[in-house]
């Protein structure tokens, strides 16, 4: 297959070294687990992104999860165009804020009360302080290798790009800090109770990624998530579901509706958005009231509830709102179909390495051994991993640029492109053995 041209993507690299700290500004997008330089994209639409040296790439990240439906629906460009002239930000209240509210309480089955905010960041810091608030306690739960945005209380052992880079604890967070974060293994619910029982009183949320999406595509366990709802239940711990990833992804309501499990707070992001940079978290109502000014917890933002970051936000989720029934089994069937088409591939090259699928979300692992916590997902290897990419890059498709991300499928993914993909898949896997 003919290489593809780069220049430009690597002259703005070069440009952007000197600018930015390793010439992104997320450090994931810089490539460095895969080697090799990243590309600059100049459009998207659809299931394909173009860069800056005009190659085209089916898009198996879709921004890192918000672009469900493929890039630039012609309906969400209008819902903005709509909202544009009439100003891009008052700082005061207006109307698309109720409606938003109304609808993620309407869609999220656990969710009582709502506050928007910019990012999945500041979603999961502002719920872990609402649980402190709330219950009076100090310390927080969380996963190894869950990643739940960059607050210093969650770089401890985090996933993502944290890990990617070989930094799961960053510097910078403060011992203080540290010591109120207790770590697990995921899926350990024994751990998890030993945890508890060793900060008797002391914990105040447990956080989780329902279905893991940044160690790799982890599901949880038979029987984990209500495990961990009924210990939270007897000790009185807030549980928050971090459902930035899978919230209006796995299913209408999430990974909560698709597991018949209810936190008490849920954070979201990414497709809340619809490409547009939106966070918010919610709850039980009784949470939902200790955050200022109805309560004693303050969180705030100059730019929360952002008149043309609403319009996208309102369009994306009315759209999965109203079409749920039918878009969310025809997803399913084409993740399936690429899921299925890479196992097949596999067996017929004699290879065995581990797929983790949750409906529209998917990882490959490189080893045989079943992937169900981090420790298992470390044994994946990674220069195979970073050949896989390279060679998926070549055949045009681009993949999430480290092993400890999932992909993310989008509606625009025909069963064209699906063959497209499979085509590059068992090609590049035939060519990295
Ligand atoms: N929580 C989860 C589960 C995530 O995957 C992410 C980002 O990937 C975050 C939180 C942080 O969101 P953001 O990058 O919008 O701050």
């Amino acid at each position: 297959m003919q290489k593809h041209t780069i220049s430009t993507s690597d002259s703005l690299f070069q440009r952007a070294q000197e600018l930015l700290p390793g010439g992104v500004n997320s450090p994931v997008r810089a490539f460095k687990a895969v080697g090799g330089h990243p590309i600059f994209m100049k459009s998207a639409k659809g299931a394909y992104l173009t860069d800056e040296d005009n190659n085209r790439y089916v898009d198996m990240i879709n921004s890192w999860g918000p672009m469900i439906l493929g890039h630039a629906p012609d309906f969400i460009e209008e819902a903005i165009r709509e909202a544009l002239p009439n100003s891009f930000s008052f700082g005061a209240p207006t109307r698309r804020e109720v409606e938003m509210a109304e609808l993620i309480i309407d869609m999220v089955p656990s969710v009582e009360k709502v506050r928007m905010v910019n990012s999945g960041t500041e979603a999961t810091m502002s719920a872990i302080r609402v649980a402190r608030g709330f219950t009076g306690r100090d310390k927080i739960i969380k996963f190894e290798g869950c990643y739940h945005g960059h607050g210093d209380s969650f770089l401890i052992s985090a996933g993502s790009g944290a890990i990617t880079l070989g930094v799961p604890d960053s510097p910078g967070v403060t011992k203080g800090v540290a010591q109120d974060t207790i770590t697990v293994a995921f899926n350990d619910l024994e751990a998890v109770k030993t945890a508890v029982d060793l900060a008797k009183n002391q914990v105040a949320a447990i956080i989780i990624e329902p279905v893991v999406g940044n160690m790799g595509l982890v599901p949880p366990a038979e029987g984990f998530l209500q495990g961990l709802r009924d210990l939270c239940t007897k000790e009185g711990i807030v549980l928050i579901f971090d459902e930035v990833m899978t919230g209006f992804r796995l299913s209408r309501g999430g990974a909560q509706e698709l597991f018949g499990v209810m936190p008490d707070m849920t954070t979201m992001g990414k497709i809340i958005g619809g490409g547009m940079p939106v966070g918010a978290y919610g709850g039980r109502r009784e949470i939902m009231d200790f955050v200022a000014p109805a309560g004693p917890v303050y969180q705030a933002g100059t730019l929360s509830g952002n008149p043309i970051a609403m319009a996208a936000g309102l369009a994306m989720l009315r759209h999965l709102n109203e079409n749920a029934a039918t878009l969310y089994p025809e997803l399913n069937r084409i993740s399936d179909k690429m899921v299925n088409g890479m196992k097949a591939n596999l067996q017929e090259l004699g290879l065995n390495y581990t797929i983790n699928q949750v409906g529209s979300m998917f990882s490959i692992f490189f080893t045989p051994q079943p992937v169900t916590d981090f420790t298992s997902a470390k044994t994946s290897d990674l220069t195979l991993f970073g050949k896989y990419f390279n060679s998926m890059l070549q055949k045009g498709i681009y993949l999430a640029p480290s092993q400890y991300e999932t992909l993310f499928v989008s509606t625009a993914i025909s069963d064209a492109v699906a063959d497209e993909y499979l085509a590059a898949n068992r090609a590049a896997l035939a060519e990295i053995h």
